[in-house]
């Protein structure tokens, strides 16, 4: 990943409006506190073919990110233009999530509530979201009752092998993976067809997790006092 390709004609236009677009969501996000300090990584397909995907440099301060603190990088991870900046650690995962038919953009946010349920259901590989009216912000449900299972993948710094495990999962036909997933103890991957789309599948996905995470602390009352009654 350290091969720069010495051009940058390649890169292409809409990398302004794509770096506009990033700098807005990293600012909505560090104040939401899903993106403290320099965590997360968020990208942007720029081109399919050549493959161009914008991205976030590696440790930058999410609280305001500068147009310079990107980086645009190849189907393998190369830079494509120069730069001093590195592309993020986790680049490896933004490229198998990106190259997916109709992705268009991958966020990646490190909030507590994903935080502490991807630690609490790890054991059992994921955990169910189900009955909430919030779940139709995920583009294409329809109604509440929509189950979304979301898969926790364990942590490690082996972001290739990381990445081999997402592409497997990607494909495969029994355990579908369609909206996002969790890393144990480090937090949420969402995508969508381009940044707005994504943006909003954070949303909903960090909304879920805090009305699953602050249920799960009031069960004792739910017990007493079913809402039903
Ligand atoms: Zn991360």
């Amino acid at each position: 990943m350290a091969d720069v390709i010495p051009i940058d004609d390649a890169v292409p236009p809409t990398v302004h409006a794509g770096v506009e677009a990033l700098r807005d969501v990293a600012a909505l996000f560090w104040q939401q506190g899903w993106s403290r300090g320099t965590s997360s990584n968020y990208s942007i397909v720029l081109n399919r073919d050549p493959f161009r995907l914008l991205l976030t440099a590696s440790g930058k301060d999410k609280r305001r990110l500068r147009a310079t603190d990107f980086v645009v990088v190849d189907e393998a991870g190369r830079l494509v233009a120069a730069s001093e900046e590195r592309p993020s650690a986790e680049t490896g995962l933004h490229l198998v999530l990106a190259k997916q038919p109709g992705v268009g953009s991958v966020l990646h946010t490190h909030s507590v509530w994903g935080t502490l349920l991807s630690e609490l259901y790890a054991p059992a590989g994921g955990f169910r979201i189900e009955g909430y009216e919030m779940l139709k912000g995920l583009t294409g449900v329809r109604t509440h009752e929509h189950r979304e299972w979301v898969p926790i993948f364990p942590n490690t710094q082996d972001i290739p092998s990381l990445a081999r495990d997402i592409a497997k999962r990607l494909i495969d036909p029994v355990h579908t993976m369609t909206y996002g997933f969790l890393i144990r103890g480090h937090g949420l991957y969402t995508w969508g067809r381009d940044v707005e789309e994504a943006r909003q599948h954070v949303e909903i996905f960090e909304f879920l997790f805090e009305v699953v995470a602050r249920r799960l602390s009031l069960e004792a009352a739910f017990s007493v006092l079913p809402l039903s009654t």
